[in-house]
Protein backbone atom coordinates (compact mmCIF):
# COMPACT_ATOMS: atom_id res chain seq x y z
CA UNK A 1 0.00 0.00 0.00
CA UNK A 2 1.07 3.37 -0.56
CA UNK A 3 -0.74 5.33 1.45
CA UNK A 4 1.94 7.73 2.17
CA UNK A 5 2.26 9.07 -1.14
CA UNK A 6 -1.58 9.80 -1.13
CA UNK A 7 -2.22 13.39 -0.86
CA UNK A 8 -5.42 12.89 0.72
CA UNK A 9 -5.17 16.32 2.28
CA UNK A 10 -4.86 18.30 -0.48
CA UNK A 11 -8.15 16.58 -1.70
CA UNK A 12 -10.35 16.67 1.40
CA UNK A 13 -9.55 20.24 2.20
CA UNK A 14 -12.83 22.62 1.93
CA UNK A 15 -12.11 24.01 -1.45
CA UNK A 16 -15.41 24.76 -2.50
CA UNK A 17 -17.52 21.74 -3.83
CA UNK A 18 -19.37 22.93 -7.73
CA UNK A 19 -22.70 22.05 -8.07
CA UNK A 20 -24.18 21.54 -11.31
CA UNK A 21 -28.25 21.41 -10.83
CA UNK A 22 -29.98 19.32 -13.46
CA UNK A 23 -33.86 19.15 -13.85
CA UNK A 24 -34.95 16.31 -15.31
CA UNK A 25 -38.60 16.43 -14.17
CA UNK A 26 -41.50 15.97 -16.47
CA UNK A 27 -45.15 16.43 -16.14
CA UNK A 28 -45.77 12.96 -17.08
CA UNK A 29 -43.60 10.03 -17.95
CA UNK A 30 -44.71 6.71 -19.70
CA UNK A 31 -45.00 3.29 -16.89
CA UNK A 32 -42.23 1.04 -17.49
CA UNK A 33 -44.51 -1.64 -17.05
CA UNK A 34 -47.50 -0.92 -19.51
CA UNK A 35 -46.36 2.26 -21.17
CA UNK A 36 -49.16 4.48 -19.93
CA UNK A 37 -48.20 8.41 -19.71
CA UNK A 38 -48.45 8.41 -15.64
CA UNK A 39 -48.37 11.61 -13.96
CA UNK A 40 -46.08 13.18 -11.58
CA UNK A 41 -47.15 13.08 -8.05
CA UNK A 42 -43.68 14.40 -7.04
CA UNK A 43 -40.27 15.79 -7.07
CA UNK A 44 -36.79 13.84 -5.73
CA UNK A 45 -33.27 14.82 -5.78
CA UNK A 46 -30.24 13.15 -6.05
CA UNK A 47 -26.50 14.26 -5.78
CA UNK A 48 -24.27 11.98 -7.90
CA UNK A 49 -20.51 12.76 -7.73
CA UNK A 50 -19.35 13.28 -11.12
CA UNK A 51 -16.14 13.75 -12.78
CA UNK A 52 -14.13 17.40 -11.85
CA UNK A 53 -11.91 19.26 -14.01
CA UNK A 54 -10.97 21.84 -11.76
CA UNK A 55 -12.21 20.59 -8.40
CA UNK A 56 -14.62 18.53 -6.77
CA UNK A 57 -18.01 18.55 -8.47
CA UNK A 58 -21.28 17.26 -7.36
CA UNK A 59 -24.37 17.10 -10.02
CA UNK A 60 -27.80 17.71 -8.26
CA UNK A 61 -30.29 16.26 -10.48
CA UNK A 62 -33.89 16.87 -9.61
CA UNK A 63 -36.34 13.90 -11.08
CA UNK A 64 -39.57 13.81 -11.26
CA UNK A 65 -41.73 10.68 -9.26
CA UNK A 66 -44.75 8.98 -11.49
CA UNK A 67 -47.90 7.04 -10.25
CA UNK A 68 -49.57 4.64 -13.26
CA UNK A 69 -53.10 4.43 -12.46
CA UNK A 70 -53.44 1.08 -14.70
CA UNK A 71 -50.50 -0.48 -13.04
CA UNK A 72 -51.55 1.25 -9.62
CA UNK A 73 -47.41 1.32 -8.86
CA UNK A 74 -44.84 4.38 -8.63
CA UNK A 75 -41.83 4.89 -10.42
CA UNK A 76 -39.11 7.32 -10.70
CA UNK A 77 -38.49 8.80 -13.71
CA UNK A 78 -35.51 6.93 -15.23
CA UNK A 79 -32.13 8.30 -15.71
CA UNK A 80 -30.00 4.91 -16.90
CA UNK A 81 -27.94 7.47 -18.78
CA UNK A 82 -26.65 9.51 -15.81
CA UNK A 83 -26.29 6.87 -13.56
CA UNK A 84 -27.21 3.77 -11.47
CA UNK A 85 -30.29 3.35 -10.17
CA UNK A 86 -28.58 3.06 -6.39
CA UNK A 87 -25.10 4.80 -6.98
CA UNK A 88 -23.95 7.49 -5.80
CA UNK A 89 -21.18 8.70 -8.97
CA UNK A 90 -22.26 9.29 -12.57
CA UNK A 91 -21.89 6.66 -14.99
CA UNK A 92 -19.10 8.96 -16.50
CA UNK A 93 -17.21 8.62 -13.10
CA UNK A 94 -17.55 4.99 -13.56
CA UNK A 95 -16.49 4.54 -17.29
CA UNK A 96 -13.45 6.62 -16.47
CA UNK A 97 -12.51 4.43 -13.22
CA UNK A 98 -13.07 1.36 -14.80
CA UNK A 99 -11.00 2.59 -18.54
CA UNK A 100 -7.87 3.20 -15.95
CA UNK A 101 -8.12 -0.56 -14.81
CA UNK A 102 -8.98 -1.88 -17.99
CA UNK A 103 -7.55 -0.17 -20.52
CA UNK A 104 -4.83 1.02 -18.94
CA UNK A 105 -3.98 -1.62 -16.95
CA UNK A 106 -3.70 0.25 -13.80
CA UNK A 107 -4.20 -1.58 -9.84
CA UNK A 108 -7.03 -0.65 -8.22
CA UNK A 109 -5.30 1.53 -5.26
CA UNK A 110 -3.35 3.18 -8.43
CA UNK A 111 -6.63 3.93 -10.41
CA UNK A 112 -8.41 5.05 -6.73
CA UNK A 113 -5.32 7.41 -6.28
CA UNK A 114 -5.77 9.27 -10.26
CA UNK A 115 -9.35 9.91 -9.80
CA UNK A 116 -9.09 11.39 -6.40
CA UNK A 117 -5.55 13.45 -8.13
CA UNK A 118 -7.40 14.30 -11.77
CA UNK A 119 -10.55 14.15 -11.63
CA UNK A 120 -11.34 15.16 -7.64
CA UNK A 121 -13.44 12.39 -6.97
CA UNK A 122 -12.59 9.42 -4.30
CA UNK A 123 -13.80 5.87 -5.71
CA UNK A 124 -13.02 3.28 -3.11
CA UNK A 125 -11.16 0.66 -4.24
CA UNK A 126 -14.05 -1.66 -3.31
CA UNK A 127 -16.76 0.00 -5.58
CA UNK A 128 -14.20 0.45 -8.48
CA UNK A 129 -13.90 -3.65 -7.94
CA UNK A 130 -17.07 -4.06 -8.17
CA UNK A 131 -17.23 -1.71 -11.25
CA UNK A 132 -15.07 -3.59 -12.67
CA UNK A 133 -15.80 -7.40 -12.72
CA UNK A 134 -19.62 -6.09 -13.34
CA UNK A 135 -17.63 -4.79 -16.67
CA UNK A 136 -15.49 -7.86 -17.00
CA UNK A 137 -18.95 -10.29 -16.61
CA UNK A 138 -20.74 -8.24 -19.29
CA UNK A 139 -18.38 -8.53 -21.87
ZN1 LIG B 1 -48.38 0.96 -15.89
Amino acid sequence: MTEKTMPIAKVVAPRGIKFRKINMSRKTSPCPRCGEMSKRHSIGRRRLREVGISGPTVLEVTYSKHYCEKCRKHFSLPMDHLAQPSGRFTNRVRRTAVDLVIKQAMTLEKATQRMRQKYYVHVPPTTLHDWVVAELTLA
